[in-house]
């Protein structure tokens, strides 16, 4: 399917029909690790239902958590001919293992992944520890333990991790050992063979 007909498609939610939930698409943008607007006239706001019922459920558990805060989606429905770009801008270097490779294709071309953070009251976003897409091991949830030992982590941005983590965790999503922001439905290998790769 293209992304122009997923508005079209009953499968799909656009996300300005999810109460409670901020959305500020970084590759919409300039403000991004590729610095330039990856989506253009494209309207990548879009979820597929399934994940858009997980991140209902996910805003409802953070209302309970922490009133007055948000989540703020920073990446949903992202083409798998984005998803291309972003390998590319990432070749040669290290850093690929925080893209997933466009010949497997990358479960946010399903639109069952979801890149977010959480708002304060005053809408700032809450100190991770470490920026959206900053791929660095301070990054990784799976090093949580040793950067809290070290220092590098405070028990408050733990915290803050924490809190957006078992938002999404209620809502049926799994987080991923190497990126504190990414979150997805379902198993992969299941939505890449039954699901429909948005390209
Ligand atoms: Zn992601």
């Amino acid at each position: 399917m293209r992304c122009e007909d997923v508005a079209s498609h009953t499968d799909f939610w656009h996300l300005s029909a999810i109460p409670a939930v901020a959305v500020d698409l970084r590759y919409a943008g300039a403000d991004n690790f590729v610095g330039r607007d990856l989506y253009g006239t494209l309207d990548c706001a879009w979820v597929h239902h399934l994940a858009g019922a997980g991140l209902r459920r996910a805003a409802a558990l953070l209302e309970e958590r922490a009133p007055s805060h948000r989540l703020l989606v920073l990446d949903a429905l992202r083409p798998h001919r984005v998803q291309v770009q972003l390998w590319n801008h990432l070749a040669g270097t290290e850093l690929r293992q925080y893209v997933a490779d466009p010949a497997r294709g990358s479960i946010h071309s399903f639109g069952m992944a979801l890149d977010l953070t959480v708002l304060d009251p005053q809408g700032r976003e809450l100190d991770m520890g470490s920026g959206y897409d900053e791929m660095t091991e301070l990054s990784h949830p799976q090093l949580e333990a040793r950067h809290l030992a070290s220092g590098a982590l405070t028990p408050a941005q733990h915290g803050n991790r924490l809190l957006l983590r078992q938002a999404l965790e209620a809502g049926g999503f799994k987080g991923i050992a190497n990126e504190w922001w990414h979150f997805e439905m379902l198993d992969r290998q299941h939505v890449r063979q039954h699901f429909t790769r948005v390209e």
